[in-house]
């Protein structure tokens, strides 16, 4: 399975693309600057070089589905939110229904559920990631809204709080998400589910769990690579795996 990754060279990107060839997956690594290209591969990637802010029309062909984890980046303006985390999102969204890409999964944040009411500085942010979900839940393709808190560097644990809302905000570590983005795109029951997730937390009432032993689809040893379509079900999300700690 292609899995197209933009943003591949972020803190995210980088330990999702790893994470992706870990679990037999095809990951293509678009990234803006070709001397990123050796790194991506060494990480399992097939570089691809492409700006989001350009034209975005052929980056998907032949790719089973996008990851979007690019950002314009805490330091960038409010133009950058507009055509990075909005105009690019919405430009590959376009180009994945034109090359027939089933599945799209995309980083959101905490907080675009409801732009207005964050901090001034924040609303051009939120408001950027809450149009590009929008305009990805309106596409018609398979889509996951993934919407973690505040981002930190720890290495991972492999458990998260993962919820339609969870009610509170709260941090989660980059390779924790990579890792729930590996999650999402190998298992159809986090289709069409925006959510958000945060670190576990003991008492958390839904919490999407991972563990170090048990579960059949970790003994598998791909644990996130080959299931793909099992229909949406339930409304809550199971514990279950993550697919691997990733740090
Ligand atoms: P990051 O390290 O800043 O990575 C962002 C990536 O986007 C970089 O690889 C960057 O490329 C790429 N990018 C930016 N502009 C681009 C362009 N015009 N064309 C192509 N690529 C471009 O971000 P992160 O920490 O991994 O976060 C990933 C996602 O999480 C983002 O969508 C962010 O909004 C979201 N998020 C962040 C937080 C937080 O606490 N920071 C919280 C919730 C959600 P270069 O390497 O070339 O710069």
């Amino acid at each position: 399975m292609r899995v197209l990754v933009a943003g591949s060279h972020g803190k995210i990107g980088r330990r999702l693309v790893g994470l992706l060839a870990e679990h037999g997956y095809r990951p293509v690594a678009m990234i803006r600057d070709p001397e990123q290209a050796a790194e991506l591969r060494d990480l399992g990637g097939e570089p691809l070089v492409a700006n989001l802010e350009g034209d975005l029309e052929a980056v998907t062909e032949g790719c089973d589905a996008v990851v979007y984890t690019a950002g314009g980046g805490a330091g960038s303006g409010a133009a950058k939110k507009e055509t990075v985390d909005r105009q690019g999102a919405e430009k590959l969204i376009e180009s994945a229904l034109r090359h027939g890409v089933g599945r799209f999964v995309i980083v959101s944040s905490m907080g675009a559920d409801a732009p207005d009411e964050g901090p001034e500085q924040m609303r051009p942010y939120y408001a950027a990631k809450r149009a590009a979900d929008d305009a990805l839940a309106a596409s018609g393709l398979d889509y996951t809204i993934v919407r973690p808190g505040q981002l930190t560097d720890e290495p991972g644990d492999g458990r998260v709080s993962a919820a339609l809302s969870l009610g509170r905000s709260g941090q989660v570590s980059r390779g924790d998400v990579a890792a729930v983005l590996v999650a999402c795109l190998g298992d159809g029951r986090t289709v069409a589910r925006p959510s958000s997730c945060s670190t576990a937390t003991p008492r958390s009432a839904r919490h999407w769990r991972a563990c170090d032993s048990g579960g059949r689809r970790a003994r598998t040893g791909r644990s996130a690579g080959g299931s793909r379509g099992r229909p949406y079900q339930r409304r809550r999300l199971p514990d279950r795996r993550l697919p691997d700690r990733a740090a």
